[in-house]
């Protein structure tokens, strides 16, 4: 067995001799919005590994400050922004 770790998922897996325990890596969770802390949408996780395959488009969302805030954290800023240059 190569990994054995608390940390990681037991899968109990039926071989024709024996039934083996597997190890299975779990995945990341959602990531959080840097200012409120509430989940970003439409973002792949994944390992690091696995995401160099993923096009860019899936892990962040084509928008300023897209896959860092939320929609609403994003807007607040942009129109903040905007108010101390007028
Ligand atoms: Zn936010």
């Amino acid at each position: 067995m190569r990994r054995k770790s608390k940390s990681e998922r037991k899968v109990f897996v039926k071989t024709p001799t024996r039934n083996k325990i597997s190890f299975r890596k779990s995945s990341p969770g959602k990531k959080p919005c840097v200012e409120c802390g509430t989940q970003l949408m439409g973002i792949k996780r994944d390992s690091t590994f696995s995401l160099r395959r993923v096009s860019k488009s899936k892990k962040r969302v084509n928008r300023k400050f897209g896959g860092e805030l939320c929609s609403r954290c994003s807007r607040e800023i942009i129109v903040e922004g905007a108010r101390k240059w007028k």
